[in-house]
Formats: C-alpha cells, structure tokens, sequence
C-alpha cells in the first residue's frame, strides 16, 4: 500500500483510477471510480488547469456519500481534465471528446458536468460513447440548471426542515446567498410555498428589504446581466453582511465556507439549509447547533441534480425527476434529522452514517464488494 496510487485506499474505495495521457492531442485526464456498490457511478467531469489527484480522489467520494444519501442506484466517481475550460471552442470539443474515448472502457462510470464543463461537453461525451448524464433537451436530457432541480430540492430540505425548527413555510423569511443556477430557482420556489425574500446577494452585492423583495423581478434583473444590487427596490449591503440579516431561514448558494466559526454568532436565522457544497463550515455547524440553529447538510439538501441526472440516465422525463426529488429529499431531510435529534448528534454526522450505512449493506450484496 506504499505505492502513491494506492495511498487514498480504504474499505470503500477507490475501485478504479485511471490516468489518462494523449499527448498528441494535449489531453492529460484523470478518472477516480470510488465506489460502484449501489450501481455504476455517476459523477461531474471538472475542467481547471490545477486540478490534482487528491481533489478528484475527495470529490469522487464526496458523489459516493451524495449518491448513497440520495438513495440512487448509483456509485460515485469523478474526472478532471488538466486544461483552461475558457480555451477555444474546438479545441475543446477535441479535448473532452478524446478524454471521452478514453474513458470509454470504464463503463462502470458515466459522466456529468461539473466546473468547466456543460451539457455541450456532455452530448460530445455521449456522442463518443454513448453515455453521460447532464445532456441537452435536444439529445433527451433534462436540463437541470434551467428547470431548477437543485433549488427545488432546497425548499423541499426546508419544508420538512421547518418543522423541526418550529417555523412555517407560509411566511417565513428566507435570505438567499448566491442567485444563480441553484439561488434562484430556490428564491422561486420559496415564493411559491409563501415564502417572504427579504435579502438576496450575489458577487457585487446584496439587496436587502425587510418587507419582502420582488422575486421575479430579480431574476428579470439576473437575466439582464445585472447584479441583484442593481434592483431599484430595497437597500443595498455589502461584503459579508447578509449572513447577519434577520430573517427565519438562510440558504448558502454561492461559495465554501460562508459561514464560519468567525461569523456564525451573527446568524439570526432558525435554520439554514445548504445549497452550496460546504457552504458552513463543520466548525461552525457546530457552534450554531448549541444555539439551537438547524443545519442540514449539502449533501442531504442540493442533491436535486444528481437525482435528475439520475432520472435522465434511466430515461424519466422532467415530471418524474421533480417528483423523485421532492420525495427523496423529503424522506432523507426527515430520517437526518431525526437520528440527530434521536442520538444528540449534528446532522452532518447523522448523514455520513446514513450513506455509510448504505454504501456497505450495498457493499455486501456485491460479489467484489
Ligand atoms: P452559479 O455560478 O450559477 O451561481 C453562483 C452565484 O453565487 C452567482 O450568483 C454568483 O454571483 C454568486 N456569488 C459568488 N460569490 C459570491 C459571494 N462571495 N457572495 C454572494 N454571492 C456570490 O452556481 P450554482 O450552480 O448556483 O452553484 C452554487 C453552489 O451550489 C456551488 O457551491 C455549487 O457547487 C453548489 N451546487 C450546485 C448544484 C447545481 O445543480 N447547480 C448542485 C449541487 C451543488
């Protein structure tokens, strides 16, 4: 186990992890195939020049723990390609769809986007081999950015989260940190339930109105290139300053580590249900715990897009990927949060046990494990 390929190995995985190399074609790639236990492993192929091994090694069992929580029939791996995702157009259709015939013998792995890739990337990569997940509606996909399937399942994590927390839906005021693809689409589905608003930033701002903000006409100002700032409604904050606003439920959608242990005395919200990947630290996932603050976790609430990829890969349409989101986060919101309040635990651990529990019963229905 001295051998550096072998040095991430522990009881779950990796299964397989390969290095990929065309130098004629410039394409340098690796795929960590974590854990195949559940089914073939779906995870998103990421595009940065300064990707490592190590990186694809945590985010593939990352997607092996999101999958396993999700309830899908589906492992987790994850691929990254050493390269600038902003490089002519060409060049990287050759790319990804060389880094797709290069993987095309490890068919117990199917490719979705990620950072740097889309659902472009993801038709060539069905094109080559004839599998991905992620695709555009044209080639049977179910664009799950455009129909929300992320933030939809934020609302349903916070609608069963709700009662937990001693709040109600209907009324409840909601600030959302990030309105892009997962941020905005929440902010609407909040509004649907009843939901109040009262703050929403993005990168150059936030706009904050204790009365209730204008949904839809902050997604006409996004799809304008705008910036939620630029809403003449409400007052405008800056920096960090919406992790403070009074409000009832606080949705993390933008970048790691919003709230931390520096800041979390600040939240004045009941619960707070993360969209983004590690949008609260653990430390601070704990301090705000004593004070009775509910956390669910990322991986329990944004696991909307895997489960419609999911639906996608086994041929459902976008009606049946809503509906199997709704109820699987429903579900796992609800059995989280009750083994943390059962065993007087943080749900975050609740939810590793939960997915570990489920990666190994699923381990040992398989002959190789
Ligand atoms: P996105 O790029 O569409 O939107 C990100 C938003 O965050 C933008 O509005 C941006 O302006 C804003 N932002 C960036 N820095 C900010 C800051 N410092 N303060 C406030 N806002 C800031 O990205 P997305 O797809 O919505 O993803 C958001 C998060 O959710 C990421 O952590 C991502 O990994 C996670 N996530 C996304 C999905 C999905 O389906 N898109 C699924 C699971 C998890």
């Amino acid at each position: 186990m001295s051998e550096p390929g072998f040095r991430f190995c522990d009881d779950l995985g990796p299964k397989t992890i390969l290095h990929c190399h065309r130098p004629s074609i410039g394409l340098k790639a690796i795929l960590v195939v974590d854990n195949v236990a559940a089914g073939p492993a779906i995870g998103g192929v990421r595009m940065a020049p300064d990707v490592t091994l190590e990186e694809c090694f945590r985010l593939a069992r990352a997607m092996t723990f999101k999958n396993a929580a999700a309830g899908l029939p589906h492992g987790g791996g994850k691929s990254v390609i050493f390269a600038d995702p902003a490089m002519d157009r060409a060049q990287k259709e050759a790319l990804v769809r060389a880094f797709a015939c290069a993987i095309g013998p490890i068919g117990d792995y199917i490719a979705g986007p990620d950072m740097g890739t889309d659902e472009t990337a993801m038709a060539w990569v069905k094109d080559e081999i004839g599998r991905s997940v992620g695709l555009p509606r044209e080639v049977g996909g179910i664009p799950l950015d455009e129909i929300g399937a992320t933030g939809f399942g934020v609302v349903a994590a916070a609608e069963v989260a709700s009662d937990y927390a001693g709040l109600d839906l209907k009324g409840a005021r909601v600030a959302v940190q990030g309105f892009g693809s997962v941020g905005r689409h929440a902010a609407r589905f909040f509004a649907e339930k009843g939901a109040i608003l009262v703050a929403a930033s993005d990168s150059r701002g936030t706009v904050h109105d204790p009365a209730g903000l204008d949904v839809e006409a902050l997604s006409i100002v996004k799809e304008h290139g705008d910036h939620v700032a630029d809403l003449p409604q409400g007052e405008k904050l800056v920096g960090d300053a919406i992790v403070g606003v009074d409000c009832d439920i606080w949705i993390p959608a933008a970048r790691p580590d919003v709230i931390r242990a520096d800041n979390a005395g600040a939240v004045k919200a009941k619960l707070i249900v993360q969209g983004a990947n590690i949008g609260v630290s653990e430390e601070a996932e704990a301090m705000l715990a004593e004070r009775g603050v509910i956390c669910v976790p990322d991986f329990i609430a944004n696991a909307g897009g895997v489960i419609c990829a999911s639906v996608e890969y086994h041929g459902g349409t976008e009606a049946q990927a809503f509906q199997t989101i709704d109820e699987k986060i429903r579900a796992n919101t609800a059995e989280v949060l009750d083994r943390a309040k059962r065993n007087d635990i943080l749900p975050r651990t609740a939810a590793v046990a939960m997915a570990g529990e489920r990666v190994r019963k699923a381990m040992g229905l398989r002959r190789w494990g």
